[in-house]
């Protein structure tokens, strides 16, 4: 047998099987639990299975955490990881997967889930896979189902990575389609803003009043002409900027007191985000110094700033881009590079020491009600994801 040939049939139940099951980022452990039973009827002890407990340090409290699978083979040859995400965007919630022609999509008016069960669905197939052609055959291998990618990479970014140990190569299965390889991807950062001014009656007295929308008025209008916002150039850097949330305000008689903004900026370079973040604080913070009442009164500006992601690059020759561009021929495809203006779990593992290269797996419209999954792409990344865990074999 080829080591990429995968049970097309049982790949495809397996995919509808997972996708059904309602889990949005922090709900993620009925996933989990249906994951664990396949991989133990598979015949994967339970010493091989673990929880990380990500879900206590993550920014909202889940109900399961990233769950890792070892695959010790017989402990030769480089060790690779495979990772896809368990949770969905909430619009999934409610899926009733069916096969219509060449795609599955739902019946529901609900997004299908593809993203990324379709990614959880093809590397559970290919542990599967190979633990039908004998584990001991095989390099070592590690496999994580992360949680919470959805919300800001937060199971990724809470990975405990000594459980995954050492990695040579890895890969990700996520949104996209199959050929398309993210070797690279967009670091991002979110700030919060809280101007805080002086209350006045707008009629009776306004001259006592610091108004906080006027501060925000004057800083954003400055970052605009001075070329801070939306699409951010300054010689040979680029990134992008936007304040994308204001509130505030309770009537039109009142000199509005309080108002809380939130933003971000991106960058592939990080030295030139934290530039951007930093030009956006000093204009609120110029802002709210220059804004004044009749007493030479100002307000304030608490500023805070949280990295999403870091960027990051693999170059053309790293063992996970080779890899997976051998993988991707052997099924009759060719990879091309691309480098993400989003961010994705890859961010993360970057910075926890492990570099993987991201795969999609068929999805189409994804985040929308209209979402599909290509079914002879799926099928394919089941292959890929195969091929990846089982080549190299000892015996032929
Ligand atoms: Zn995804």
């Amino acid at each position: 047998m080829s080591d990429h040939e995968v049970n097309a049939d049982e790949a495809l139940d397996r995919f509808m099987q997972i996708t059904a099951i309602p889990g949005r980022s922090g709900d993620e452990a009925k996933v989990a639990g249906t994951i664990v039973e396949l991989l133990k009827q598979a015949g994967v002890q339970d010493s091989q299975i673990e929880f990380d407990g990500a879900e206590k340090r993550t920014r909202i409290d889940g109900n399961c955490g990233n769950l890792i699978v070892t695959l010790p083979g017989n402990g030769e040859g480089p060790r690779t990881l495979l990772s896809a995400h368990m949770d969905t965007v909430p619009i999934c919630v409610g899926s009733q997967p069916v096969v219509e022609g060449t795609q599955v999509r739902s019946s529901e008016p609900t997004g299908l889930g593809a993203d990324d069960r379709a990614g959880c669905a093809a590397i559970l197939t290919a542990i599967i896979e190979r633990c039908r052609r004998g584990d001991e055959h095989f390099p070592p291998a590690v496999v994580s189902f992360l949680i919470q990618e959805e919300i800001g990479l937060e199971g990724a970014r809470h990975l405990d990575v000594n459980k995954i140990g050492k990695v040579d190569r890895a890969f990700n299965f996520d949104g996209g389609t199959v050929e398309k390889l993210t070797s690279g991807a967009i670091g991002g950062e979110r700030m919060t803003i809280d101007l805080t001014g002086i209350p006045a009656h707008a009629g009776v007295a306004p001259e006592q009043g610091v108004s906080t929308i006027v501060i925000a008025s004057r800083a954003i209008a400055d970052l605009h002409e001075r070329g801070w916002l939306g699409r951010v150039v300054q010689g040979e850097q680029t990134g992008s900027a936007n304040v994308g949330v204001i509130q505030g305000g309770e009537a039109t008689n009142v000199i509005t007191p309080n108002l809380h903004l939130k933003a971000e900026a991106r960058s592939h370079d990080s030295a030139f985000r934290q530039q951007i973040v930093s030009e956006i604080r000093q204009a609120f913070e110029k802002a709210a110094a220059a804004v004044q009442n009749e007493a030479g009164e100002c307000g304030q500006c608490k500023f805070e700033s949280h990295v999403d992601y870091e960027s990051f690059a693999l170059p053309e020759d790293h063992p996970s881009i080779v890899t997976a561009k051998a993988a991707i021929a052997k099924i009759g495809r060719q990879a091309f590079c691309e480098v993400s203006n989003g961010g994705v779990d890859a961010n993360w593992l970057f910075r926890h020491g492990i570099e993987a290269v991201t795969l999609g797996c068929g999805q189409r419209n994804i985040h929308t009600a209209d979402e599909r999954l290509e079914i002879a792409d799926y099928i394919d990344a089941c292959r890929v994801a195969t091929s990846m865990i089982t080549d190299g074999a000892t015996d032929g």
